[in-house]
């Protein structure tokens, strides 16, 4: 019965507080904005295809101010060049495009990795690995993964080579490497489950210099703010489905594996594509890709069969995250560790699982900061979200979490709607183990 009544306040608050600050974001949007770090302004058309297609981590920053060139408005970016027809500067309705930077920049080469296949009978397609015909190559593993959750084919285009070795220009270190028809991917297996698994190469830096542009910083034009993320309004539908217990029989917080492989085997088929809380939070935050149709999985608790789930979703090319209490899950170091291999993602849910509501503001940030720094522990790296125990926030909770260290923290209801005002409290689903795949597809598409 508490759930209900929060979940009824919190959609009430959520519909009465949000609309307003919205509106008045959007109309405070800056057309322009200055980057001190290159000394480049970005405008529209240009501005709005950056922010919406994966800003900073994708592109990097402007290396020039866009100017016409061979007929188009372009500028160059660190990782990209983007094109709009002649005469658009300062049009935000203007189509934009990508250069096909790296078509252009290995045009010639005669690696073999780069000699397209002709495959008469090409092998089926799985969520581990696609052949494309258009360009004779196939895609794989981790780069499938990047590439799906960070902007597909209109951000990084077709492969137009196999994975292979190759010596990095920059660092001098070889690193398994796979070009795309507008990107350079570069594989890191240390980083494994974060967003820097796989970088990018600076091959907008690259055409910036073989095309003789002036990359020099200009000072800033007046009145111009720098970038910043808060300057604009960001906020999207996403679901969060929040799974307990796996096996048999099915209860509330138990969902039997087939059911919960039927379910994931629904969102591939759907071409839903799971992304991390990292990811999703660097969206929220800093204008981070997000794919349309994005979905984050989520196992509170730390059951030992979550391992069976952690298993079915990595032959599947999905990540998850798991919030465990770190002492009593039966998730130990081990098995925390396991699960980072796989790519997933751990998170905190206190030390105790005590109803923080119910605590005095000692306790609180002990729960938090303890469970982190135990996890980190463990783990050997930063542990960045927390998930409440039992679902129970309260704006006093959410403001001492909010101190203990965390990047943010999860609900356990409130629908699918992100907004920066719930950082401290982002919705989620949650997934009851008797539910029938139609309702599943319901809560997914339309909740
Ligand atoms: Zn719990």
């Amino acid at each position: 019965m508490r759930w209900l009544v929060g979940l009824t306040v919190l959609g009430l608050f959520v519909s009465l507080a949000a609309r307003p600050l919205e509106a008045t974001s959007a109309q405070a949007a800056p057309s322009i904005v200055y980057f001190p770090a290159t000394g480049h302004h970005l405008a529209e058309p240009f501005l709005s295809f950056w922010r919406s297609h994966g800003g900073l981590r994708i592109f990097g920053y402007p290396l020039s101010e866009a100017h016409e060139r061979e007929g188009l408005l372009v500028q160059y970016f660190e990782r990209a060049r983007m094109e709009a027809p002649s005469g658009c500067w300062g049009h935000a309705d203007c189509p934009v495009q990508l250069t096909r930077i790296a078509a252009l920049l290995t045009a010639g080469r005669v690696d073999p990795a780069f000699a397209p296949l002709s495959l008469q009978t090409p092998p089926p397609e799985t969520p581990l690995r696609r052949f494309f015909p258009e360009t004779g190559h196939f895609l794989s593993y981790g780069f499938l993964r990047f590439w799906l959750r960070n902007g597909g084919l209109p951000v990084f285009g077709y492969p137009i080579s196999e994975e292979f070795s190759e010596v990095d220009p920059v660092t001098g270190q070889t690193f398994t490497v796979q070009y795309f028809e507008r990107a350079r991917f570069e594989w890191h297996p240390e980083a494994l489950g974060t967003l820097w698994e796989v970088q990018l190469g600076r091959l907008g830096a690259e055409l910036a210099l073989r095309d003789g542009i002036d990359t020099r910083p200009v000072p800033r034009q007046d009145g111009v703010p720098d970038y910043d993320p808060a300057l604009f309004l960001r906020a999207f539908r996403l679901p969060v489905l929040m799974y307990h217990d796996i096996g048999e029989p099915a209860a509330r917080y138990r969902i039997p594996l087939w059911r919960l492989e039927q379910q994931l085997d629904w969102l591939l088929t759907n071409g839903y594509i799971t992304i991390s809380l990292e990811q999703a939070f660097e969206a929220l935050l800093a204008d981070g890709p997000l794919p349309e149709r994005a979905v984050v999985i989520t196992f509170d608790d730390g059951t030992r069969s979550q391992l069976a789930a952690a298993r079915v979703l990595a032959v599947r090319n999905m990540t998850a995250t798991f919030f465990v209490v770190p002492g009593r899950s039966a998730l130990g170091p081990a098995e925390l560790r396991e699960l980072r291999t796989m790519g997933h993602e751990i998170g905190s849910h206190s030390v105790t699982h005590r109803a923080l509501i119910r605590l005095d503001d000692g306790a609180v940030r002990w729960e938090a900061l303890a469970s982190r720094q135990q996890l980190e522990e463990w783990l050997g790296e930063p542990v960045r979200f927390f998930a409440y125990p039992g679902g129970e926030w309260d704006s006093r909770v959410a403001a001492i979490v909010a101190l203990t260290g965390y990047h943010g923290a999860m609900a356990a209801w409130g629908g699918t709607r992100w907004t920066r005002e719930r950082r401290w409290a982002e919705p989620r689903i949650e997934i009851d183990g008797r539910l029938a795949l139609d309702r599943f597809a319901w809560y997914v598409e339309r909740f």
